[in-house]
């Protein structure tokens, strides 16, 4: 992906594209996605970098959701897990099954959990991960270490998917940008242009960067941009109702040995009638998640000091070891953007997590809810309306079977596997300097080629979308990320042309942000 060409091809003042998407997290590049499997012309505006907002903030999971089975969307389930198989096919690179136990402490237990799981297990039907079954309380302790022996009566073991969020994110744009689409970060959509029929025709874009201003034709309009929808709908007609609640999820990572062993542990029902996972993830244990309304949309949301003491009180209840805020590598938040619930009602839990489309009257269709696991199936919903918006044909949809960029058959090992087959890539470069073979921080393996590779091919901008979104440092531990910032500054600045005062900013930017990832002890 190369920024700058893809910022020339918006100074055609004559080119109308066939679907411009605002929003670069999973449902605006589910769009991009399957728009350019159909051979339609799409341009994707990212105000921030690609996933900053949701969609890097995830507990991480390709799932149908075994809690929303227990609601009874049946729908949403089958749905997810059909694109969870997909996926797990077309990005191997990103994606990986996961054994999670449920620890139950009765016989009871043991025959809801199990019936539950067996029902998962048949609607996976041939995408199924794997079978559930219940083991003896000494397996579920020797799979899972640290677990909390007292009163435990066995374990129940099942599969989902997991993956790594920024980087399919990424991985996807780069497909899109591959097949032709014109995809950028950094470019904010700052109005919708109309014609006298009061039906849009375009936007106004400006590069966050360079500040210059674009305006951009286009037949269809799409609004993916999550917990934020209501602003462009809003910038469509200000008369517009509010559609979405925002509700915030907490993570808190530990070191792994919390929980010993590869498994995750997924507690079915917190005190408060929640799940809590406790999951694996580049060698760390990411835990949560909580489910707290905000009356704000926020790119950088806070973690409250609420969200941080329960999800630590309900770990300490499943662990030997309890964890306590001195422990918290980094904390990290993230706002679900859900359906507004109707008047009268404050339940988010109750509102339904299926996506939905929103057509308005201008033609703006607006694409809201949903999961990181159905993005392209949300993707295609979405596209299907360009007849309706347009009056052209529209090819069928080829999405479900588009490879992935980086896909490979022989996926490299370590820290290298998110990178599929642009890892003998990356490590090539590594040969070309010994300052880019040299590791960013001790404890971590990445190292100087790729922030560089980022740069170059990734449209890494700022230090922030390096170290949290290209590789995971700041969400796996924000002091280490912290440390490495002034490093990962100089590479970028020689790679980029940038002087002394670029790095300064840099740095000051990246504190203030990195600080909210750090726990207060
Ligand atoms: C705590 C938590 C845990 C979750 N866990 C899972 C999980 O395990 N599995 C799963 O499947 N799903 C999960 N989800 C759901 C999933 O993460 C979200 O549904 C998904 O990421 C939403 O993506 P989005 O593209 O709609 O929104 P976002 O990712 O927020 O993207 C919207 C983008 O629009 C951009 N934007 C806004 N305004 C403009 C503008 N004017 N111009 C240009 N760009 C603009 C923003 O910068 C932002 O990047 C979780 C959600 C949360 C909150």
């Amino acid at each position: 992906m190369n920024r700058e060409e893809n910022l020339n091809q918006l100074s055609n003042k004559d080119k109308i594209w066939d679907i411009a998407v605002i929003g670069g997290g999973s449902s605006g590049l589910g769009v991009a996605l399957d728009a350019v499997s159909r051979g339609l012309s799409v341009a994707l505006f990212e105000k921030a970098d690609f996933a900053k907002g949701t969609s890097s903030r995830s507990t991480k999971l390709l799932h149908g959701g075994v809690r929303y089975l227990a609601q009874g969307d049946v729908f949403l389930v089958l749905e997810a897990l059909k694109e969870r198989g997909r996926l797990i096919k077309n990005a191997p690179h990103l994606t990986q099954s996961q054994a999670f136990i449920i620890p139950v402490y009765n016989f009871w237990d043991r025959v809801q959990y199990s019936a539950g799981l067996k029902i998962y297990d048949y609607m996976s039907a041939n995408l199924s991960l794997g079978p559930s079954r219940y083991i003896s309380k000494e397996e579920t302790l020797k799979r899972m270490p640290g677990i909390e022996p007292k009163n435990l009566f066995g374990g129940i073991v099942y599969y989902d998917g997991q993956f790594d969020d920024s980087r399919l994110a990424l991985s996807i744009a780069q497909t899109a940008d591959h097949a032709g689409a014109c995809i950028l970060n950094y470019t904010k959509v700052t109005s919708l242009h109309k014609n006298d029929q009061g039906k849009l025709t375009g936007l106004n874009v400006q590069d966050e960067i360079s500040k210059k201003k674009y305006p951009i034709q286009a037949r269809m309009i799409v609004n993916a941009t999550g917990v934020f929808a209501d602003k462009i709908l809003q910038m469509d007609n200000p008369e517009a109702p509010k559609t979405i609640q925002p509700s915030q999820g907490i993570h808190l990572v530990l070191d792994q040995s919390f929980l010993g062993g590869k498994d995750a542990l997924m507690i079915p029902k917190t005190k408060d009638g929640r799940v809590l996972f406790a999951v694996p993830w580049h060698g760390k244990l990411v835990v949560g998640t909580t489910d707290t309304l905000r009356e704000k949309a926020k790119l950088e949301p806070e973690a409250l000091q609420k969200e941080i003491d329960f999800v630590l009180e309900t770990a300490s209840g499943y662990l030997t070891r309890k964890p306590t805020r001195e422990d918290v590598k980094a904390v990290f938040a993230g706002l679900r953007p859900l359906a507004r619930p109707k008047e009268g009602s404050t339940k988010t839990k109750e509102i339904s997590r299926s996506h939905k489309v929103i057509l308005s009257e201008s033609g703006l269709v607006s694409i809201t809810g949903g999961k990181w696991t159905t993005f392209r199936k949300m993707g295609e919903d979405t596209v299907d309306y360009f007849p309706k918006v347009t009056g052209l044909n529209l090819p069928d949809s080829k999405s479900q079977d588009i490879l992935l960029h980086g896909y490979s058959k022989e996926i490299a090992g370590g820290h290298w596997k998110i990178y599929g087959s642009d890892a003998q890539k990356i490590q090539d470069l590594a040969k070309e300097n010994p300052a880019w073979a040299e590791k960013i921080h001790p404890d971590f393996p990445n190292i100087g080629a790729e922030v560089i590779w980022a740069v170059r091919k990734e449209m890494a901008q700022k230090v922030d979308d390096v170290l949290s979104r290209r590789i995971r440092m700041l969400i796996l531990d924000a002091q280490a990320a912290l440390d490495s910032a002034d490093k990962v500054a100089r590479l970028m600045a020689e790679e980029m042309d940038k002087e002394e005062a670029w790095i300064k900013a840099e740095l000051e930017d990246f504190q203030k942000t990195a600080s909210k990832y750090l726990i207060k002890t």
